[in-house]
């Protein structure tokens, strides 16, 4: 069988109690999804319940934008993992770079956060991708490839994670990665995840950065584009639904 397509709408931090319930309930009413096509948002944690509530019966998934590696305990101002299943969510995002920015998150905090994700029955989304630095000094195969031999776990399986391909320097900024830029690089992380993992050839690789309804079917007719992780436009339901569809 192939690989489903995922679209995944990180929400970030946006979203108060009505706009989050009302972008989350034109989505269950119509989130443009054909039978192949998994659709997932991912609102702040403070929406969780609320954006549960208006999902339910709908085949929108619910996710985490976080999580910590440990189950429970002294830990301020953090979720776990079997917090967020408990919520009613199915995935988790993980090691996004504006958490490796803004958190000093590294590979081996990623892979252990993964590990509890997987752990409480959570699919894991781990985001990789170089900075614009690294891609002009010729070195983002190499970055990437670091990444995912630090962030995923030798046992992952296509059932329990999903890579997200983020160039850190097209997230949030209206530029997109060339077709055949993106395609390079998934061919490379498909390769890495084949040679190394048992299921690595069914696990589904996203692109994400600045992600839109007029780019959207481009990405998604690339070679090893199984989906994508999108920012700033899923906070539009037309524009959500445009990608979704997008998908074919
Ligand atoms: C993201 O935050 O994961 C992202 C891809 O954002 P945007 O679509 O806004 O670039």
């Amino acid at each position: 069988m192939g690989r489903r397509k995922l679209i995944a709408g990180n929400w970030k931090m946006n979203g108060l109690r009505a706009d989050g319930t009302a972008l989350a309930g034109a989505l269950a009413a119509d989130s443009g999804a054909g039978s192949d096509v998994d659709v997932l948002v991912c609102p702040p944690a403070t929406l969780l319940a609320p954006v549960a509530d208006a999902l339910a019966g709908s085949r929108v998934a619910l996710g985490g934008q976080d999580c910590h590696a440990k189950a429970s305990g002294a830990h301020t101002g953090d979720v776990s993992a079997a917090m967020l299943a408990d919520a009613g969510c199915a995935y988790v995002i993980l090691g996004h770079s504006e958490r490796r920015q803004d958190h000093g998150e590294t590979d081996a905090g990623v892979r252990a956060k993964a590990a509890a994700a997987r752990a409480a029955g959570l699919v894991a989304i781990v985001c990789v991708g170089e900075t614009e630095a690294e891609r002009m000094a010729g070195r983002h195969l190499e970055v990437v490839a670091a990444q995912i031999a630090g962030s995923v776990a030798d046992d992952a399986t296509a059932a329990d994670t999903v890579v997200a391909y983020e160039p850190v320097w097209a997230i949030g900024t209206g530029r997109t990665a060339t077709s055949d830029d993106i395609a390079a690089m998934h061919a490379h992380i498909r390769a890495l995840l084949a040679r190394r993992l048992a299921s690595g050839g069914d696990i589904r690789i996203l692109y994400g950065g600045s992600v839109k309804p007029g780019n959207a079917a481009e990405i998604m007719a690339v070679a090893d584009v199984d989906g994508a992780l999108v920012g700033g436009a899923s906070l539009k339901a037309e524009d959500f639904r445009a990608i979704v569809r997008s998908c074919g």
